[in-house]
């Protein structure tokens, strides 16, 4: 058993609190390897954003779970070395699927869990999501839960159609889990591909395909059920244009993908969402700028020379998702 706090690591409680009172929302960021974890850093010590580094059960299987919880560990030390004295760095399980997987993390030193139950029936979900709490209270770890289900594909997680989160369910939920946080379901969904081309519009200038808005008649709602309490958005990705363009001049082949505006989440951040989950951008940004280089140079073959630009055009973009679409900088 080992806590986060030996670990330099913090919760979300505070974090969260002063994200709504702020303004802002707190970036999450899955991170698989040492480059996106190196850029995660860069981005946030020199933006002075608190940050999520997201653990999911993906990046478990291809990096090894004790492998990332010593790279987190190292991570708060790297933060210090660059400069951030009080680095606000928070170590999250994505999508947790069980107790004793959520468990296990708590007892490793993660400060933050999350238990998906949001595909088991509503009594269920409020069971499994309860016990979970009732465990990472009592090491001070706070715990997000879902209500809805969001379409697309994930490493763990896969639906076809979103059901919006329900608000007439959400206190009943809140008061009975204990949760801290709450992921919703308003029109976010994983994945480069968010929606269909039926389900979008086309720009009549650009011909690009234009998604639907995010439900915020039902985010309402639920910040006037649940005033002041900290909602999550997953699946929140834009699916930068620049990179699919970078990609697809390059030999790649990814046809009408397809993102949530950063308008949107703009706006989003703005309200008692304080936590907004990105992975496709950056795998996006990786694959981008690898792709460039070995076109470029065909006779290249020192990782370093494309994963070096890789994690340069990572920590471009988690800087630009920082300052210009969530407003964290400067909080930490
Ligand atoms: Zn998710």
């Amino acid at each position: 058993m080992v806590s986060f706090k030996e670990l330099g690591l913090v919760n979300t409680r505070e974090m969260f609190a002063k994200a709504i009172n702020g303004g802002y929302a707190i970036p999450a960021f899955n991170f698989n390897n040492m480059e996106q974890l190196q850029a995660i850093i860069k981005a946030s010590a020199e933006t002075k954003s608190p940050v999520i580094l997201q653990v999911s059960k993906g990046a478990r299987n291809y990096a090894n779970q004790t492998l990332l919880r010593y790279m987190a560990e190292g991570a708060v030390e790297y933060a210090k070395e660059l400069g951030w004295e009080n680095p606000q760095i928070v170590l999250h399980l994505d999508h947790g699927d069980s107790f004793e997987l959520c468990k296990s993390c708590v007892d490793f030193g993660f400060s933050s869990v999350m238990i998906d139950a949001s595909s088991l029936p509503y009594e269920e979900n409020i069971a499994l999501t309860r016990k979970v709490v009732e465990y990472a209270h009592q090491f001070d770890v706070t715990v997000e839960a879902e209500l809805g289900v969001l379409a697309g594909v994930e490493d763990e997680v896969q639906s076809e159609v979103s059901h919006y989160t329900k608000p007439e369910e959400v206190i009943d939920f809140a008061t009975r889990t204990g949760c801290d946080s709450l992921a919703i379901s308003i029109g976010t969904s994983h994945g480069a591909y968010k929606f269909k081309p039926e389900q979008c519009t086309r720009d009549p200038k650009t011909g690009k395909l234009v998604p639907p808005p995010l439900a915020f008649d039902v985010l309402d709602a639920i910040m006037e059920k649940l005033p002041g309490f900290p909602i999550v958005l997953h699946g929140s990705s834009s699916v930068p244009q620049e990179y699919v363009d970078m990609i697809n001049e390059h030999g790649g082949k990814l046809p009408d993908a397809v993102g949530i505006p950063e308008e949107q989440l703009r706006k989003a951040a703005k309200s008692a969402v304080c936590k907004i989950n990105i992975d496709s951008d950056s795998r996006l940004a990786f694959t981008a700028a690898v792709r460039k280089v070995l076109d470029e140079k065909p006779g290249e073959f020192d990782p370093r020379k494309f994963c070096g630009p890789a994690r340069e055009e990572m920590e471009r973009l988690y800087k630009h998702k920082i300052i210009e679409v969530l407003g964290s900088d400067g909080t930490a």
